[in-house]
Formats: structure tokens, C-alpha cells, sequence
């Protein structure tokens, strides 16, 4: 099937000045025009219609759109799927598995658009009940990253459409299609559904600009931003500014201990899908690994024998695990990255580029691993690509210590068959991420549970668990049935 026949069967039609390409193989795979100020102020208008008649419809009947966009995902997961895979560059496995977790985030929020809770409280006054409530908040923007170019919208959107906002999503420039894609499917739920107002879910597309413009607008309460540290360090200020809401999912630096006890096989799989699945270009990527000294020759080596042997090319064929870096610039600055660990001592093996013959205008490379002598500066900072930065360790607090001295905070993982070291490690004063998991490397993480990091990593949750509240408004209301005017606190005011 070629691209056109793909998305001619999403409902995509591609015209327009700017040209998306596949990392596959630098080619065109289509074309796209650019939002601007003007239709992105129309966009934010149609959206602010569309939340007034959203609002008021009730939450299990928001649902069944969510399901019945959940329905056109399963009718399309190959398409889309595909999609993925050739605009992201990630393989087909991940491409499919990203879709499903699109289906997965509809099924939770079909349960939830009848689970939207709120509390009966006991009120200190006679005759009087206090109650919360949870009510739309708005529009919802969405911004992404590149790396997850659907399953980050899903993950919002879902949640967003049952809490009964409208939605606004601003893809990565670097994947314009797989948005639009999303959205047609989205329509054509919207069409079975009937009841939906226009411009309920739009797509404004353009460079950081046109996010900008969604950050600093105060008609969107909450804006979920998903992308590097320095875009939350740039769009945070700016949607604080006007007392909006950011839900910031920003970069991570995710480690791994792997203690004395620990299964060595199970740690070696867990290893190579964290360090080197998506070719390193996943928030949750194992980019840091605490090796301790008493099993460092036995574990490393056999990594290194593993990478030498990791099937690299394109990401639509089959046997392939590594596919490319989404572009030439994320190539560069993993060669720059290695270039300065090893200023800092450190040994490198692989790293260098692949398969450049056959895809002059692809960036595949080898993923690398680093013996590092310590935490230096460069291991400390997230670099996009696959370089597993390893280092020895001797004893437990200190590698803990180690382990949470970097300022990222989104997932972390220890390998160990020790209960007291598991227990630690997820205890209060174990793994300061917002993921930690035991015997599980840090990267797929499940849409049932809360999602996202602390620290530099932003402190948003998205997806499972409640995090469906940070996508609406909280209202405590308080109702007097008696004949008399009780004050709280018990203060007289005698008219
Ligand atoms: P990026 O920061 O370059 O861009 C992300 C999005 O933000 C794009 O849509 C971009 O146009 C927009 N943007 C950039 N600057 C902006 C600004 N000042 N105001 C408004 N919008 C702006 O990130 P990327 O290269 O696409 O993705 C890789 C990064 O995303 C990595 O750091 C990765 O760790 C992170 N990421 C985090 C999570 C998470 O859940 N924590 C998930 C996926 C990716």
C-alpha cells in the first residue's frame, strides 16, 4: 500500500506549503499548510462555542463518543498504525502498539464518563449539606513531542471529552499527518455520534509559534504541553502568567539498578527494549544504568554482545528492533553528546551512524553504550537518542543517592530479588520519579495508572488513575435546608 493509498483510506488529504518526510527515508509523504494567527483565533473561538454546548451534555453520553471513537481506532489500527511507523520512524510493533494505547485510554474514559465522582462532606452547620463537584473547565489545548504523535493526544483528549471540554491539539511539527489522521477518524465518530457540537476536537498546526499562541490565550483554562524541558521551561511562565493550568510532561533521565540478587537475564531483555526500543526516543528511554561491581563483568559484556547483534533498519520491516532518529539535527546532537562524555572519560562502544549507504537521507545509527567513570555533567542531561550511560556501583545508599541526583524525575526501575531493596527503592525515601517499578525496566508504562515525573520533568500527570481531575473544575457547594442562617465557626452577626 503507498502512503497516498494509506491516507486516503484515514480520511487524510494533503495539500499545502510545508512538506512532511518520513525519517525512514528523508522522502516526501506528504504536504501540510500552516495555522496562523488569524485561523488559530478562529480555531480558539469555534472551540469556546463548541465547550458551551459540550458541557451541558451528560458525561455517560460524552462517553459513548469517546467509544465509538474508540471503535474507528480498531476499525483502523493497521492504517494508522502504518502511519505511525513511517512518519515517527519507530517500528511497526511500536507504531501498533501506540494506537492501542489510544484504544486503551478510550475504553478507561468510557467507564470514567460514568465514575466522574465528586464527595458529600459533613458540614459543622445543622440543616446544611456540603458537597464537591467536578464541572468541565473549558478548552483543552494539547501540545506534543514527536516521538508519541498520537497515543499523547489520546491520552488528553479522551479524558478531556468525557469531562465534558472541548479540545485543541497542536501536533509536533515534525508529525502533522498522523494528527491529521487522528482527527478524521475523530470526525467520523463525530458523525455516528450525531449530537457532538462543531469544532469539538480541532487540529491547529504549525510550528512553536502557533503553541504559543494556544499558551498565552486565557479562553483555555488548561493547557497539557508534552515535550522537552526546555519547551516547559518556556511555555509554563507564560500560561501561569494568566492563572491557566499547565499539565507539563517534559524530559526524563531514567535509570536502572541492577543489584547482586537480581535475574541477569530477565535485566538484560528489560535493558535492551528501555535503552534502545523507539532508537532511544521515548521519555521513559533507560538512559542511565547502576551496575553493581560484584556482577559489572558479567552484565556488561553481555550487553555489548547483545547491541552487536541488534537488527537495524527500516522500521516497516519485520525483523528490524532499531529503526532511525526522527532527524539529522537529533543525529547530530547524539554525536555530540558522545563526544563530550568521552571528554569526561568515558568508553564508548557503538554510537556511530548505520546503514548511511542505503538511506543517505535516513539517520540510523548504532545505539551506544558508555562506561562512565561517574555522573558527569553530559550523563546528567537527557540527550534524545540511544546512549545508555553505565556505571558501577558499591553501596546501596549511595547508588539511591546517585540514582535521584540528576534533575529529571520521570521513571526508574530496580532489578533486584532483595524484598528489603524493592522496598526501598519505591519507599519515601527510594526513587524520587513519578514511575518506579521493580523488575520492570522504566519505559511502557500502562495507561491504568498516573503518568508523568517530577522535578524537571514538570510534575503533570496524564492518562490513569485521577488524573482525569486536572481537566476539570472543583466546586465545593453548600446547601441550607433549614429556617435558620448558622454562621461556620460559629460567629454571631446579629442584624
Ligand atoms: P519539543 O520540545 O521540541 O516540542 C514539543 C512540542 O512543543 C512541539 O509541538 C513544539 O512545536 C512545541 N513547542 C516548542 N516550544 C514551544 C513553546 N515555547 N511554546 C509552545 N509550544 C512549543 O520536543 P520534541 O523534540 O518533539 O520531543 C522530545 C521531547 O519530548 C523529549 O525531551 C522527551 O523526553 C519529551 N517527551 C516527554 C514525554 C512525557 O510524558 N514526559 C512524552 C514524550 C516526549
Amino acid at each position: 500500500m503507498t502512503t497516498h493509498d494509506l491516507l486516503t483510506q484515514l480520511g487524510v488529504h494533503t495539500s499545502g506549503d510545508h512538506i512532511a518526510r518520513s525519517p525512514i527515508d528523508g522522502a516526501e509523504i506528504g504536504r501540510v499548510a500552516y495555522d496562523d494567527a488569524k485561523s488559530v483565533e478562529k480555531k480558539i473561538a469555534a472551540s469556546v462555542e463548541a465547550f458551551k454546548t459540550w458541557r451541558d451534555v451528560p458525561a455517560p453520553k460524552r462517553g459513548e463518543l469517546v467509544r465509538l471513537f474508540g471503535e474507528e481506532l480498531r476499525a483502523n489500527k493497521d492504517a494508522l498504525g502504518r502511519l505511525v511507523t513511517l512518519e515517527a520512524g519507530k517500528i511497526l510493533q511500536e507504531g501498533l502498539g501506540e494506537v492501542q494505547e489510544m484504544i486503551d485510554i478510550c475504553d478507561f474514559a468510557v467507564g470514567l464518563s460514568r465514575q466522574l465522582y465528586g464527595l458529600t462532606i459533613a458540614s459543622e452547620r445543622p440543616g446544611h449539606r456540603m458537597m464537591e463537584t467536578w464541572h468541565p473547565a473549558g478548552p483543552v489545548a494539547v501540545i506534543s513531542a514527536f516521538n508519541f504523535p498520537v497515543a499523547v493526544w489520546a491520552w488528553n483528549a479522551a479524558l478531556a471529552l468525557v469531562c465534558g471540554d472541548s479540545v485543541i491539539w497542536k501536533p509536533c511539527e515534525k508529525t502533522p499527518l498522523t494528527a491529521l489522521a487522528t482527527q478524521a477518524l475523530f470526525e467520523r465518530a463525530m458523525t455516528k455520534f450525531g449530537a457532538a457540537p462543531k469544532n469539538l476536537s480541532q487540529v491547529v498546526l504549525g510550528l512553536r509559534d502557533v503553541g504559543e499562541l494556544l499558551a498565552k490565550d486565557a479562553r483555555i483554562p488548561v493547557v497539557s504541553a508534552t515535550g522537552s524541558t526546555r519547551m516547559g521551561r518556556e511555555l509554563a511562565p507564560v500560561v501561569a502568567a494568566r492563572f491557566g493550568r499547565s499539565i507539563l510532561e517534559l524530559g526524563g533521565n531514567n535509570a536502572m539498578i541492577v543489584t547482586p540478587s537480581a535475574k541477569l537475564d530477565l535485566a538484560t531483555r528489560a535493558i535492551l527494549f528501555a535503552a534502545v526500543g523507539t532508537a532511544g526516543q521515548r521519555c521513559t528511554t533507560l538512559r542511565r544504568l547502576f551496575v553493581h561491581e560484584s556482577i559489572y563483568d558479567k552484565l556488561v559484556p553481555a550487553l555489548k554482545k547483545a547491541y552487536a547483534g541488534l537488527p537495524i533498519g527500516s522500521p516497516l520491516e519485520k525483523v528490524t528492533l532499531v529503526g532511525p532518529l526522527i532527524d539529522k539535527a537529533s543525529f547530530e546532537g547524539m554525536q555530540r553528546a558522545l563526544a563530550s562524555a568521552k571528554d569526561e572519560g568515558g568508553a564508548i562502544s557503538g554510537g556511530g551512524r548505520a546503514l548511511e549507504d542505503k538511506f543517505p537521507d535516513g539517520f540510523y545509527i548504532h545505539p551506544a553504550i558508555v562506561e562512565m567513570p561517574g555522573q558527569t555533567k553530559t550523563v546528567c542531561h537527557e540527550t534524545f537518542a540511544p546512549i545508555l550511560y553505565v556505571m558501577k556501583y558499591t553501596d546501596f545508599d549511595d547508588v539511591l543517592a546517585r540514582h535521584n541526583a540528576v534533575p529529571q524525575g520521570l521513571s526508574s526501575c530496580i532489578f533486584t530479588t532483595d524484598m528489603q531493596q524493592a522496598e526501598r527503592f519505591i519507599a519515601a525515601s527510594g526513587s524520587d520519579c513519578g514511575i518506579a517499578n521493580v523488575n520492570i525496566g522504566p519505559s511502557g508504562a500502562e495507561i491504568g495508572g498516573a503518568f508523568g515525573g517530577e522535578k524537571e520533568t514538570g510534575g503533570g500527570r496524564e492518562s490513569g488513575s485521577d488524573s482525569w481531575k486536572a481537566y476539570m473544575r472543583r466546586q465545593t457547594a453548600t446547601i441550607n435546608y433549614s429556617d435558620a442562617l448558622p454562621l461556620a465557626q460559629g460567629i454571631e452577626f446579629a442584624v
